[in-house]
């Protein structure tokens, strides 16, 4: 069963576009032109996340977001114009479970939907089987690791935390959230194990193929990047 995603944007080609997007990535899509119809849809269809723009005609995206908020706690996506601090803030406070804004790249923008996706405990039916980065390829299904073709052993924890990493390319993730992830939420042991398989991870990969896979955000996590 596909996931779908409603997309509340009065800007025509914004919309067309993200649909397009989206529409490729294997979601279904529902469009709204205005924070009414947006409201509406949100509220009486099936619909498992929320593309919502800020500035709308009918009612703008905060208003829905609050409207919505009284009886759904569906994710929602805020796009906000520029750089309109204020506004992002608003949009978190609000309920919202991300914001992006605009202009955007469609990566990061598809990046956030599977991470709120995830987040929300859903979408396992649009996991791909096949993740990768650069010369690094990973088969989720078969549970096997390559770089440039060559294979590479991975114990399970290191795996997982490889899976994570590249299922949320390009965004930095917390070592907290990388613990509950690779771990579990009842992990009782030493709260730097994840700096460790990474390490491990380090001298699998990086060392051998003389790459840099993995890069460390300081005080923050662990995150993979597409090469530049
Ligand atoms: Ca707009």
């Amino acid at each position: 069963m596909a996931v779908t995603i409603l997309i509340v944007e009065d800007e025509e080609k914004i919309g067309r576009f993200l649909e397009l997007e989206l529409v490729h990535e294997g979601y279904e899509v529902m469009k709204a032109v205005n924070g009414r119809e947006g409201l509406e849809k949100a509220q009486n269809s099936k619909v498992d996340l929320v593309v919502l723009d800020v500035m709308l005609p009918a009612l703008n995206g905060f208003e829905v977001l609050r409207r919505l908020r009284k009886n759904s706690d569906i994710p929602v996506i805020m796009l906000t114009a520029r750089d309109e601090v204020m506004d992002k803030v608003a949009g978190l406070d609000g309920g919202a479970d991300d914001y992006m804004t605009k202009p955007f790249a469609i990566e990061e923008l598809l990046a956030r939907i599977r991470l709120v996706l995830k987040k929300r405990g859903g979408v396992v039916h649009l996991e791909k089987n096949q993740l990768s980065v650069g010369k690094l390829r990973m088969d989720v299904q078969r549970y096997e690791v390559s770089y440039d073709g060559k294979s590479v052993e991975l114990t399970h924890r290191e795996f997982e935390l490889l899976r994570v990493l590249l299922e949320n390319k390009n965004i930095v993730i917390s070592r907290d959230t990388l613990l509950e992830k690779v771990c579990g939420y009842d992990y009782m042991g030493e709260t730097n194990i994840i700096d460790v398989y990474v390490r491990y991870l380090r001298s699998k990969l990086d060392d051998v193929f003389q790459v840099k896979i993995i890069q460390t955000v300081r005080g923050v996590g662990y995150c993979i990047k597409d090469e530049n």
